[in-house]
């Protein structure tokens, strides 16, 4: 195994998911790790509402944004470790002990098929790698609705995933204490959305973690409140 990584690595050579600088190792350059918008304390964990919590450890702007992008859209899955890492280090802060199951948020079937990979699932996978364990598919999207990041008012976002994911048949979610894995949390629509959904199957407790949220005055900027808001 280690002999078919290091083959990958010649081929492949590891590199740094934001800047896309090739490293000699898997992980964040150095420069991006003293340059990366990071939430400060405070800033990282944050009340979603529905006793849902999210913690992440990026604001998304900058080389964030567009590592983030590039995983998603650029079939740039091996960004996903180096990103999971992350996530996991962030979630261990702040839900060690809290959570015995890990998901993550699914894109749809079609959007999968299109894009060949699930990121939320690769970031979670990576995550789990660390922690020795694996993702469970406890959500599934039903309905391919419009991209949230077309949509800017709350109000609006809320409604475009209402209903929009389900339990799958089988799955083990009652008396469960569920971490969800995000990519992006913009206004926590769709982790609250998953969140309920969870809830309502009867798990025990929900929190969530992503790798950048959305600052708040760029949430709301191009939504019904165009005040600029003082965080
Ligand atoms: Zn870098």
């Amino acid at each position: 195994m280690r002999i078919l990584e290091r083959i990958l690595d010649l081929l492949f050579p590891p590199k740094c998911p934001f800047c896309g600088r090739v490293l000699e190792h898997q992980g964040i350059c150095g420069e991006c790790r003293s340059a990366l918008p990071w939430t400060g304390e405070g800033e990282d964990l944050w009340d979603l509402g529905g006793e849902v919590r999210c913690a992440a450890p990026l604001w998304y702007e900058g080389a964030a944004r567009e590592g983030i992008l590039r995983l998603k859209f650029h079939a740039a899955s091996a960004a996903a470790q180096p990103m999971g890492e992350l996530v996991a280090q962030c979630a261990a802060r702040y839900y060690a002990g809290e959570f015995d199951t890990v998901t993550y948020v699914p894109v749809s079937h079609a959007r999968l098929r299109r894009r060949g990979y699930d990121q939320s699932r690769l970031l979670a996978q990576s995550a789990c790698r660390l922690w020795g364990t694996r993702p469970q598919t406890l959500l599934v999207k039903t309905r391919d609705n419009p991209p949230q990041s077309g949509l800017h008012e709350a109000a609006a976002r809320r409604a475009n995933v209402l209903g929009v994911y389900e339990v799958p048949e089988g799955a083990r979610v009652a008396g469960r204490r569920i971490l969800i894995v995000d990519d992006v949390c913009t206004t926590g629509s769709t982790l609250k959305e998953c969140a309920r959904v969870l809830q309502d199957a009867g798990a025990q407790a929900v929190m969530a973690v992503a790798v950048a949220r959305t600052p708040e005055e760029k949430t709301r900027k191009d939504g019904c409140n165009r005040q600029r808001l003082s965080v």
